[in-house]
């Protein structure tokens, strides 16, 4: 009886979700993060070095001073005067904080949302642009890079901005998933052309060494997007944007209060004041970037795109990467598999940039 009631209440609430449910959230299918328990974790791009013991025992003891009964401290002042300092971030423009650079995006379409209104990405690119841009009341146009080199298609790119008049258009400088810096004079020129706001997200910028961060001053309606994410603090989810205030004070308006948790504020600031720690890692990522690189483009059957990000996209010319997936799994290696993601990503998988014993281990299994 009490099983029957619970089945029955359970259609009851479905077919009420069905009726109430926005239409464009049921058709959307939720990211999914596999389970890599056991396995060489290659496909999330995370730094792969942990904190040095040392480190970790200073870190607790400042963990420990915190009042986790209080409210975060809800400008995270403290956390942000550190960011500017340690990035070198331009002092006379508006900072806002994200829990991670994800929350920025969705602010951003929280923003520019309504009727008729689109933003515009150039496709393959970060899959968040059109998924909150679809959970949001936005259209996502997506404009198709070059298939051979993952270069910006510049016509193509002018000639939607012009024709769809786009809310917001986002570049991911590097490109992830394929790891390249677009061209400069195209971007100059959508910046020129764009109606509204441009979004350049450098959440790979370390591992360029590059960033237009300093276009703000020319460009007011570009806002820039960085994430400790990359860097070595992916559990921490911390993300910000820097621009004009006229974008990003009225960004802050639609910020929950407290978005930024008092455990990340204290853990991200302790990290900056100690982030020569942290550039040695990413140092040493950029370095075996380039070994694996010139390993994985000498070996047979695989085609590979350069990468100024940490991690590399390749193909498998001969096998499907399906099946190459499933392979290296079993193998207890965990790379990104890519295939259906994009038809110019056909047979596509990326692999991040993990230690050197981890990329060796890698390369042993792909060969084989
Ligand atoms: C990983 C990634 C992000 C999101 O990072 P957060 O962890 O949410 O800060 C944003 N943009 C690009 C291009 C990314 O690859």
């Amino acid at each position: 009886m009490k099983e029957l009631n619970g089945s029955r209440s359970s259609a009851i609430s479905e077919s009420t979700a069905i009726q109430w449910v926005r239409t464009q959230v049921r058709a959307l299918s939720a990211y999914h993060a596999p389970d890599a328990s056991g396995l060489i974790k290659l496909d999330a791009m995370e730094n792969p070095y942990p904190w040095p013991e040392e480190l970790i025992q200073v870190w607790l003891k400042e963990l420990g001073k915190v009042s986790i009964n209080r409210y975060p401290d809800p400008s995270s002042a403290t956390l942000k005067a550190l960011l500017r300092e340690t990035m070198g971030l331009p002092q006379d423009m508006e900072i806002l904080l994200g829990n991670g650079s994800d929350e920025l995006i969705q602010l951003i379409a929280l923003l520019l949302q309504g009727p008729e209104r689109c933003v515009l990405a150039p496709e393959p690119t970060f899959v968040m642009y059109r998924l909150i841009a679809l959970a949001s009341e936005l259209e996502f146009i997506g404009v198709p890079l070059r298939s051979n080199d993952f270069a910006l298609d510049g016509d193509a790119m002018l000639q939607a901005i012009e024709k769809y008049q786009p809310a917001a258009v986002f570049l991911a400088y590097p490109n992830n998933p394929t790891g390249g810096l677009f061209d400069i004079d195209v971007l100059l020129a959508i910046l020129a052309a764009a109606p509204g706001l441009v979004v350049i997200d450098e959440a790979y910028t370390s591992f360029a060494e590059t960033s237009k961060m300093d276009w703000l001053y020319d460009y007011p309606n570009l806002v820039v997007l960085r994430t400790l994410s990359k860097l070595g603090f992916a559990g921490l989810r911390l993300g910000f944007a820097v621009g004009h205030s006229a974008w990003l004070t009225e960004m802050d308006k639609l910020r929950l209060p407290y978005n930024i948790n008092t455990l990340t504020q204290v853990s991200a600031s302790f990290a900056l004041q100690n982030f020569s720690v942290f550039e040695k890692q990413i140092t040493w990522i950029r370095q075996d970037r380039e070994r694996l690189f010139q390993e994985l483009n000498a070996t047979d059957g695989i085609t590979v795109w350069p990468s100024h990000a940490n991690f590399i996209l390749f193909r498998t010319e001969n096998k499907s990467a399906n099946e190459v997936h499933i392979k290296l799994k079993e193998r207890g290696i965990l790379v990104k598999n890519l295939h259906d993601s994009h038809p110019f990503l056909a047979n596509c998988l990326r692999v991040t940039v993990g230690k050197p014993e981890e990329n060796q281990a890698f390369l042993v299994a792909i060969r084989s």
